[in-house]
């Protein structure tokens, strides 16, 4: 029987996770079938408990389940552990289902290995603290930034984010209302508010000469917030599909032990939205 994986989320319709992993598979000469599944939170615990014991060997969470992925989780990687977020999911040989954040590192590549954009000692703007927020904060961190600031509508889930990676490095929280007179090096998109055409209540001005801006979501068009990041005279203003590779990447290699190349599956997921 073939090994069976898929991505469970809601809304899942938009998900690229199987046209990427079945890139991978070919590239790799890995024999394997990636589904999606629309799960809701509260549908979550029975989902899982149906694909893993119909002999499903691993699975993606995204959208709104990373959370409470990470609470299924009977172990978890250190990075996970952290972030308090899972978006891979795997079964050991032992029975328990372990979950790792594979966002985190996916992100950083993207940024420095695929877009030259450096870190290190410099000021960034985090907006959103959910999921994807929690599973990127830490590996950011770990390249030495100046300062992150995380700005989120809900301003007391960015402080109690920002609480959990304190010992990390230089990390402040904020309201959307507080950011004005700010100037960073890099902002970046985790809010969930591109999903639905949405723009942050973001001031004009936020960005530094030569600045960059990063959407985490991605979809057929340029989303809300790359669009601003252009008026805004963003040196680069890019979305999250070189991240979603590399975060597939590297659930891949953990699944299947053989990490696969992104370049050329970037590039058909760039011609496939024209
Ligand atoms: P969550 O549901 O966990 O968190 C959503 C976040 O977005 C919260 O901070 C929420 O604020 C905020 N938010 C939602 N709507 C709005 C709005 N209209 N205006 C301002 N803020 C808003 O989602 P995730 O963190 O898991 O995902 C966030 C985004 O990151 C999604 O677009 C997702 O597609 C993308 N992503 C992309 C990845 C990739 O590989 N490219 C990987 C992971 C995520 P509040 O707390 O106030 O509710």
């Amino acid at each position: 029987m073939v090994d069976r994986y898929a991505v469970f989320g809601q809304p899942i319709g938009h998900s690229k996770s199987p046209m990427i992993h079945q890139l991978f598979a070919e590239q790799t000469e890995q024999s394997l079938e990636y589904g999606k599944q629309a799960v809701s939170v509260e549908q979550f615990d029975e989902a899982i408990a149906r694909f893993f014991s119909s002999g499903g060997k691993g699975l993606n969470c995204t959208v709104p389940l990373k959370e409470v992925a990470w609470e299924k989780a009977d172990k978890r990687s250190e990075r996970a552990e952290l972030s308090r977020a899972v978006n891979t999911l795997m079964v050991l040989d032992d029975g328990s289902l372990y979950g790792d954040n594979t966002d985190g590192v996916g992100l950083v590549r993207d940024l420095t290995e695929n877009n030259g954009i450096a870190l290190k000692a410099q000021k960034i703007l985090l907006l959103g603290a959910g999921g994807a927020s929690r599973g990127i904060l830490g590996p950011l961190l770990d390249q030495l930034p100046d300062a992150i600031l995380v700005a989120n509508r809900t301003v007391e889930r960015a402080a109690k984010l920002v609480a959990d990676f304190q010992h990390k490095g230089n990390v402040r929280s904020c309201g959307f209302d507080e950011l004005a007179g700010n100037h960073f090096d890099l902002i970046l998109n985790a809010t969930a508010a591109s999903l639905t055409g949405d723009l942050p209540p973001l001031p004009d001005n936020l960005l530094k000469p030569g600045g960059c801006c990063y959407d985490l979501a991605y979809g057929a068009e340029k989303t809300a917030f790359v669009r601003w990041g252009e008026a805004q005279g963003a040196r680069l203003s890019l979305d999250g599909v070189g991240m979603l590779a590399e975060q597939a990447a590297e659930a891949f290699k953990l699944w299947r032990g053989v990490k696969p190349e992104t370049a050329q599956v970037i590039a058909k997921l760039e011609a496939a939205r024209g």
